[in-house]
């Protein structure tokens, strides 16, 4: 399974149907495409374009929907690169995935901005590539993540490497802060942020091995539960 997916909607190289089909190849269960929402950082998804999008993924999903899930997410830049204050409702999106949360360096906006923006939208969010070991070095483990429990909003482990220390993934930098996911009812997803590598798809075993190393099997179980409620 692979959540966090890049297309020709935005800065991917393949169509959404290329990566269907390799990822059926693969024999992988479950995808989704997870395109960036309107943002000034790369090329991506002007609001209305969004019903298209959707559309577009809607009709892959009734042809192939034997063989694949398909879920249709999008990243949202949670900096001034977006224009926060006039977000659609995402009514037609299954989650949201957000970067660069209080991560100064890509001058995110903080986490307290996200939890009002979660009482305006009544989806899945989840905090994409989180460097949270850095991110929140400031904060009491316990708080964060009772306030992610509270305001049901979930994790990423992210493969990719671009977010990686010392070819270590960021999810790894942070084991206290997974030790203790594990007891709470915090979603937990999975993804290779793929943009032009078709191998990418499949790049996802070490957050796989991480999930049973860190006993996270219910988080992620939680994720599925929640998108397939969302399911437009
Ligand atoms: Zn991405």
């Amino acid at each position: 399974m692979n959540f966090h997916i890049h297309s020709t909607w935005s800065d991917g190289t393949y169509t959404p149907e290329i990566i269907v089909k390799e990822a059926i190849k693969r024999k992988i269960d479950k995808i989704a495409i997870t395109d960036h929402y309107a943002t000034t950082k790369t090329t991506s998804l002007p609001p209305k374009y969004i019903k298209m999008y959707v559309e577009d993924l809607k009709a892959l999903r009734k042809k192939y929907g034997k063989e694949i899930d398909i879920y249709i997410g999008l990243e949202i830049d949670f900096s001034p690169r977006t224009d926060i204050d006039n977000l659609p409702d995402f009514s037609d999106v299954d989650f949201l995935l957000f970067e660069y949360v209080q991560d100064e360096f890509w001058e995110g906006y903080p986490l307290w901005m996200l939890l009002n923006l979660r009482k305006e939208i009544d989806k899945p969010f989840i905090l994409a590539h989180n460097e949270i070991s850095r991110n929140f070095k400031d904060s009491d483990i316990v708080s964060l993540v009772r306030v992610l429990e509270a305001d049901n909003i979930g994790i990423e482990l992210n493969t990719n490497f671009n977010y990686r220390k010392f070819e270590i993934p960021y999810y790894r930098l942070a084991p206290q802060f997974f030790r203790l996911i594990s007891e709470y009812k915090v979603p937990v997803s999975v993804g290779s942020d793929m943009h032009d590598d078709l191998n990418d798809l499949a790049n996802v075993e070490d957050a796989f091995s991480f999930i049973q190393e860190m006993h996270l099997e219910d988080n992620f179980k939680l994720f599925l539960k929640e998108v397939e409620k969302y399911e437009g």
